[in-house]
Order: structure tokens, then C-alpha cells, then sequence
């Protein structure tokens, strides 16, 4: 019989990854807490309509990378490619926009049918922001500084914060104007995507991958010439409070973000670590999308990071060694030592239990690989005499016995003043 596999695209997370998503998600959370953002947990599945409204018809996502199907009682359904939409729903479903400024945060797997390459996956796996009800330039760079001193956090070197402004809707239809009939003077050098969107979603040519199109790109007008005295004036105080957090950036004028929702700031985090999936994370300002999914109208500003991406980048360390290794054997022992890992657990401390009954010297090679601190040791002799015997793995320390019935009491203090607990 044929061995059964993941589906191409989905990835299994072994331990020797889960730590460190584990770590991440922690940091992450702890950011999250110190800026007063709480967690929102929404389906996997949504109707489709969620997102064909909400991401945009002519967007790549909602085109083609979507996993939608009907269900038993023949709804299209579709498996979340992204958070925002989802949030979004949510919040109105259950009416937080009436209960003043909304700051929430998500994680989870996402969902996009693409051709999977180092970076990129279908089934793929988000931190993401949203900051409902909140219109000011400030809120813009409150949530970018989380992002970018989340990052930082982690250790992340080689960042670069990209950002541009996309303007108001009428900006937008006034450039889409000029950047159309630039482009049709231009159409044989477009790829063939490229073209089709001059006529369905000309400013998402922008944002193409295809290197001809992107060299020709470099010279095309920009969205700049064409904003009106107030977005170019708001995008102006957006830099200069980033500039006060000394959070350093580049102006990208050619930025449009994949998603059709996005207006006034918009911002990526690349790093040069990443080769052709250089984008970490994404975000920026949408203020339409509330009332686009039949909510009041709501400022809104948020961000989604790629845990994949991120972890490709991270070259961290987690310390997964237990507290105390427990070497046992004899009859009475690996009973007690059954007992004793118990009661050391339920104290709050990390125990590995040997469990095979090996000589001791094996047991003790397995001791030193763990890690541990310290190793706990326990023979019939020691059962008989009511000790266990506790030797230092690390360091220079003496060893020494404890009663065993009780060493609960005794152990998280020594582990503290060994420097290890
Ligand atoms: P890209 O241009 O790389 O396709 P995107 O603009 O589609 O990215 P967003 O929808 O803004 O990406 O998602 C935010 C972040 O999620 C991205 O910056 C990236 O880190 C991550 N991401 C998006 N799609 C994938 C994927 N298929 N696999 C892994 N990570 C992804
Ligand atoms: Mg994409």
C-alpha cells in the first residue's frame, strides 16, 4: 500500500519546530499584552462572499488561490486565505464597533492555493493586528512601531519598513486615469496578467512579480502627483512620527499591497535574509472595509505578519532541558520514582523520567544528553533508606542526599540556588 502524505503545500510542525513557534507566539503575545491588544478566534471556514466582498474580485487571493467548495447544503464555503476579513465580520456580527476602539489580535492558519517554494505554502500561518475605530496618522504608526519592535524583539536583523500611501479612494480613481493610459501606450511589454487587469484592477499591475513589467514599472507615474492636500499632508505626519520613534523607513512608491481594501498608509516589512519572499510582514490602513461588509463606517488600521517567513529567519535557541533527569532502577524503585516525578511535576518542575529500566551507567549517559541541571537518583538502596540522591550534571556542585518521600520541599530551592530554576 501506498504511504499516505500531507498534501502538497501543508506542513507538518515537528517539535523540533513547535518550540520554536512556541517561543514566538510567546513574545508575540507579550507585546500584544503591554499595548493593551486582546485575542479574537474566528472560524476557519467562511462563506465565500466574505471574501470575494471583501478582498476584491480582481485580486489575486480571492482570483485564484482560494480554497472554496460547497458544503452538504450546498453554501460555497471557503477556507480563511487571510485574518482581516474574517476579524472584520466578526466585529460587526456581534457589535464591538459600538463599544468604542477595538484592538485585537489573531494567529492561525491561513489558506492559498499557490505553487509552494521556500516561504510559501498553502496552508500558511499569520499574527495579525487590527485596530478597529481608530482614524488618526498616530494610530498608523502606533501599530507599525508593534510590528516593528516585535521583530526587533525576536532578534531579526536586515529589516527594512517600505511604505507608501495609496491615498483616498478618489485619489486612487484619478490616478487610476493616468497610470491606465500610460500603460496602454505600453501594453505589448505588459505580461499577460498585466493586461487583463488594465481593464479590471489596473493599480494591482503595480504589484506584479513579473520582472519586465516591474522594470517597466520604474518609470510609470506614481500615485504621489495625484493626492489631494490631505492624504499627501496626512502621509507627510505619518513619516515625521515615525521619524520622532527613530524607526527608520523607505518611501516605496510602486507599494499597493495584495489586497484591494487598503488606503493612505501602506507599509511592508522585508528583510534581505528572505531572497525572493522578502516580505515578513504586511499591513496598513482600510478604512472602507467595515461599511464594504455592511458595518458602520469604521477607520481601521492593521497588520499580518508570516510566521513561516519569520521562523525561516530566526536562528534562535530554545532551552527544552528538563529541571532534574530521574535515574531509577530495582523494583521498589521505579515505583517510587513513579511517585517522585509526580509529586516533583505537580511542584511546577520539568522532570524526565527514565523509563527503561537500564543499567545505571546508560542511564546516566541519557542524564547528560538532557541537559538537565541535575539528575536525581534513586535505587532500591536509596528506597530502603529514605533518600534520593541528587548529583549536579552542570558545574562544579557537591552531591548530596534528600529524603525522597518529600523532596519536593527541598528541590526547587536547590535548583534556585544552583542558578538553574
Ligand atoms: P506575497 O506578495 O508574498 O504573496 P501577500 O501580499 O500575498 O504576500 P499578505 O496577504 O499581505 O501577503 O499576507 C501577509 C504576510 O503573510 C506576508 O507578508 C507573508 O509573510 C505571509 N504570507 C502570505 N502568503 C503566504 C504563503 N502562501 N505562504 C507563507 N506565507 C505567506
Ligand atoms: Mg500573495
Amino acid at each position: 500500500m501506498s504511504q499516505l502524505q500531507s498534501l502538497r503545500g501543508m506542513v507538518d510542525l515537528l517539535p523540533e519546530q513547535t518550540r520554536h513557534w512556541q517561543n514566538v507566539e510567546a513574545v508575540a503575545r507579550e507585546h500584544f499584552r503591554r499595548a493593551g491588544l486582546e485575542e479574537i478566534r474566528t472560524p476557519l471556514l467562511e462563506v465565500t462572499d466574505l471574501f470575494a466582498r471583501g478582498i476584491g474580485e480582481a485580486t489575486d487571493v480571492v482570483g485564484k488561490e482560494m480554497y472554496s467548495f460547497l458544503d452538504r447544503g450546498e453554501r460555497s464555503c471557503t477556507l480563511r486565505p487571510e485574518g482581516t476579513a474574517s476579524v472584520v465580520r466578526a466585529a460587526i456580527q456581534h457589535g464591538l464597533l459600538s463599544q468604542g476602539v477595538q484592538k485585537l489580535w489573531y494567529s492561525g492558519p491561513m489558506f492559498r492555493y499557490e505553487r509552494p517554494q521556500a516561504g510559501r505554502q498553502r496552508q500558511f500561518h499569520q499574527i495579525g493586528v487590527e485596530c478597529l475605530g481608530a482614524s488618526s496618522a498616530r494610530s498608523d504608526v502606533e501599530t507599525i512601531a508593534l510590528a516593528w519592535d516585535l521583530l526587533a524583539d525576536l532578534g531579526l536583523t536586515g529589516l527594512t519598513l517600505e511604505l507608501n500611501t495609496l491615498g483616498t479612494a478618489d485619489d486612487r480613481k484619478a490616478y487610476r486615469n493616468t497610470l491606465v493610459s500610460w500603460l496602454e501606450e505600453r501594453s505589448d511589454q505588459l505580461d499577460a496578467d498585466s493586461q487583463k487587469r488594465l481593464t479590471s484592477n489596473p493599480l494591482r499591475i503595480l504589484d506584479s512579480k513579473n520582472p519586465t513589467t516591474q522594470a517597466l514599472l520604474n518609470d510609470a507615474p506614481t500615485l504621489q502627483a495625484a493626492l489631494s492636500a490631505d492624504s499627501a499632508s496626512r502621509f507627510e505626519e505619518v513619516q515625521r512620527l515615525l521619524a520622532q520613534l527613530s524607526i527608520p523607513f523607505t518611501h516605496n512608491t510602486r507599494l499597493v499591497r495584495g489586497l484591494d481594501y487598503y488606503g493612505h498608509t501602506a507599509f511592508e516589512i522585508t528583510s534581505q535574509q528572505l531572497g525572493a519572499q522578502a516580505t515578513v510582514c504586511g499591513g496598513g490602513r482600510y478604512d472602507g472595509l467595515v461599511q464594504q461588509l455592511g458595518g458602520p463606517a469604521t477607520p481601521a488600521v492593521g497588520w499580518a505578519l508570516g510566521m513561516e517567513r519569520l521562523l525561516l529567519m530566526l536562528d534562535s535557541h530554545v532551552n527544552t532541558a528538563p529541571d532534574v533527569y530521574l535515574v531509577n532502577r530495582g523494583d521498589q524503585a521505579e515505583t517510587a520514582a513513579l511517585g517522585l516525578a509526580r509529586a516533583l511535576r505537580n511542584a511546577g518542575l520539568a522532570v524526565e523520567l527514565d523509563g527503561s529500566g537500564a543499567a545505571f551507567g546508560k542511564q546516566f549517559k541519557r542524564a547528560d544528553r538532557s541537559g538537565a541541571p541535575l539528575a536525581l537518583v534513586l535505587g532500591d538502596g536509596e528506597v530502603t533508606q529514605g533518600l534520593v540522591r541528587v548529583k549536579p550534571l552542570l558545574g562544579e556542585g557537591e552531591e548530596q542526599s534528600l529524603p525522597w518521600r518529600d523532596p519536593a520541599m527541598d528541590l526547587p530551592e536547590l535548583l534556585k540556588s544552583l542558578g538553574c530554576h
